[in-house]
This record gives C-alpha cells, structure tokens and sequence, in this order.
C-alpha cells in the first residue's frame, strides 16, 4: 500500500484549519480508515478511532482502559456494552499550538496505572499518528529514561507512521529537558506557558482567570525569601525585577521556549536564573543584555486587559520598557519574542544586596 497516513493527517490538520469554509472538505468528509493499532509495549497499545469504537476487538484484546484524545469523545455506546472499561478523555485537536505538554503527567499515570495492575490500555486519537502518539512517546520516555529521539525510534519501531507534529515534537523535547517533569522555573516552560497564555488573549482580548498565576508577585513586595540579585530603578531606586524574573535570551534567538540554544552556555543542571546571577565573561558572551525580557509581574498595570502598552516605574514614572501580549517585541539584536514584557537595561541598576550588607565587628 503506498498510502502514506502521515501526511493524511497532515492534510486533515490543514483542512481543518479551514473549519467555516463550506468548500473546503473538513474531518468528517474523512474516515479514520480501517481499525489500526499496534502494541508498542506488553499491554500499551496505540492505535486509531476505529480501533477505539471496534467493540469486538477491545473485547479480544482485553482492553480495560481507553486514553482518548481528540476533538470529541467516544460514543455513548461504548460505554454501554463494556461497562468495566474505564475512559479518560482529553479534548484536542491536532494543531501545534495545542497544549499537550500539561496532560502528560495525566496521561503517564492514566497509562502506568492500566499496566502496573496488568491491565491493557488504547491510546488513540483519529488517525493514531500525532496527538495519541505523543501521549504514548511521552510516557516511554518517562518510563524508560528516554530521549525523545530515542523514544520516538522505540514507537515507531512498532507503529512505522507515527509523527507528533511539529508543536508537539517542541513540547516533547521540552519535556525531555525538564527530566520528564513539570518544572515551573525553568525559562523555557514559563515562555512556553506566556505562548499559550497569549493565545488566549488574542481570542479573548483579556487574560483568562486560568492563566492569573503567570503574573509573578512584585518582587518590592516580597517578604518571603526575597532574592539577592534585583534591577531597580535608575531613578528612583525601586525593586523592579529580581533575576529570577529574567528570561534570558542569546542574540537573535527566536522562540527561546522551543529551542536550546541557551542551554549551552548552562552549567551541569544550572538553572537560567543561577546564569544571570552568575554573570561571568562565558555568560556574557553567550547572552544578550540589549533588552531584558522578563516574566508579568504585578506592579505592571493592565497588562490582564490590554494587549500591548506601556511599563512605567510604578513609583517615579519614568518609562522602564513595554508589553505586548501579541505582536512581542524585537530586540536590537534581532530576537522577536512573542509575548514581550521588557525593560530597557539602561533605565535600571543591577545591584546584589549580599554586596551591600555591612559586615560587623
Ligand atoms: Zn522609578
Ligand atoms: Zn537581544
């Protein structure tokens, strides 16, 4: 058969992009094909909807779980005529702005729990080739201790056709550089979430109530463990940003979440943060200090309610920098990052206060 899936489902992603076009045929002009799956380890199998709907095979392969990930979920009947089976159901579409990356711990424990308690569970999506195979690389690689690229060679050696997406491949390897893990300091983590978080507010004009935690507390305020390393006001002196709050980018670097670039210049399991703080001669070199971009911060105003303005000192008012959920900004040295909250190094100082603690006698 000379029928390539993948790049039918490529095609269907692009058909389904053009969703409201009457002319343009769209997911429901297409079948799933003929039930496909395949065992990618003993219990763990991967496979289409047809696969997921074919009541007699779940039966003969004694399927007790279904991890469903697609833009609707199974029908009723499903349930009806395996009252055991236990279903999880994720609502997505193929698109690689989707947010996956938050429903791999989920998916990993949905999976691990089938399998620990010698159950066998389907992984699948409409075609078994991108959403679904993410879910179930993703878990081989937390599994095994894997590589991505390792474990998308593990999966595909059972299932030839498998091809995460391009977002999707990007969230992967995220994934693989937090140690199969959630790490909510790592930079680029939190510029992934900024990414989704303004996708938001280009639909919706205002950030949305759920993505209220990206704005960090203003680090004047901070009485609990406050941070050595802080940028002030030139001006007036106010705390702005402590180094934490940095995301550091290397000259004209784009995306800074998807790539790694920056991680070169990291020590063994440094943190960027540890970097800024660092600042030595490699550190410098690598990376660039034109504009810095930082994390939303809760002295910046408006910013849940507009999607570009001004950032004022909140004490003095002089103009440290600006934001722009959207359009992002472009660094001088040739970085676009999109969204952008940024102050301009020149109107702030750098100061350490272990430096300026006086040492008594
Ligand atoms: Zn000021
Ligand atoms: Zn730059």
């Amino acid at each position: 058969m000379t029928f390539s899936l993948s790049s039918f489902a490529h095609d269907c992603r692009v058909l389904s992009m053009a969703k409201g076009d009457t002319s343009k045929l769209t997911r429901e002009d297409f079948d799933a094909g003929p039930c496909s799956f395949d065992e990618i380890e003993p219990g763990l199998f991967l496979g289409n909807l047809t696969a997921a709907t074919d009541v007699d095979w779940l039966k003969d392969a004694g399927i007790t779980r279904i991890l469903t990930i697609d833009s609707c979920p199974l029908p009723r009947k499903i349930q009806e005529r395996l009252p055991n089976l236990i279903i999880k159901y994720i609502q997505m579409t193929d698109m690689p702005r989707e947010d996956l990356l938050t429903h791999f711990e989920d998916s990993y424990e949905f999976i691990d729990r089938a399998l620990d308690s010698d159950g066998r569970v389907l992984v699948h999506c409409y075609f078994g080739v991108s959403r679904s195979a993410t879910l179930v690389i993703a878990y081989i690689m937390k599994k095994r201790k894997l590589s991505f690229v390792d474990a998308l060679q593990v999966v595909k050696s059972k299932r030839r056709f498998v091809a995460p997406n391009p977002g999707f491949v990007a969230q992967l390897r995220l994934y693989e550089n937090m140690d199969y893990g959630v790490d909510s300091t790592n930079v680029q983590f939190k510029m992934y979430r900024l990414q989704i978080a303004a996708d938001k507010v280009r639909k919706a004009r205002i950030l949305p109530q759920s993505c209220v935690d990206l704005i960090k507390p203003d680090p004047a305020l901070t009485t609990m463990r406050p941070e050595p390393s802080v940028y002030r006001c030139k001006k007036c002196r106010r705390i702005v940003a402590s180094a934490s709050n940095i995301l550091p980018h290397a000259p004209r670097e784009k995306q800074i979440w998807r790539h790694i670039s920056v991680k070169s210049v990291l020590k063994d399991g440094e943190s960027y943060d540890k970097l800024i703080q660092r600042r030595d001669d490699s550190a410098r070199v690598e990376l660039c200090d034109k504009i810095y971009f930082v994390e939303p911060l809760a002295w910046m105003p408006d910013i849940t309610h507009n999607v570009e303005g001004k950032l004022n000192c909140p004490k003095c008012n002089t103009k440290l920098g600006a934001y722009s959920w959207i359009a992002g900004s472009q660094c001088p040295c040739g970085s676009k990052i999109a969204p952008a909250f940024y102050l301009v190094p020149s109107k702030l100082d750098w100061s350490n206060v272990v430096q300026n603690v006086q040492v008594t006698v």
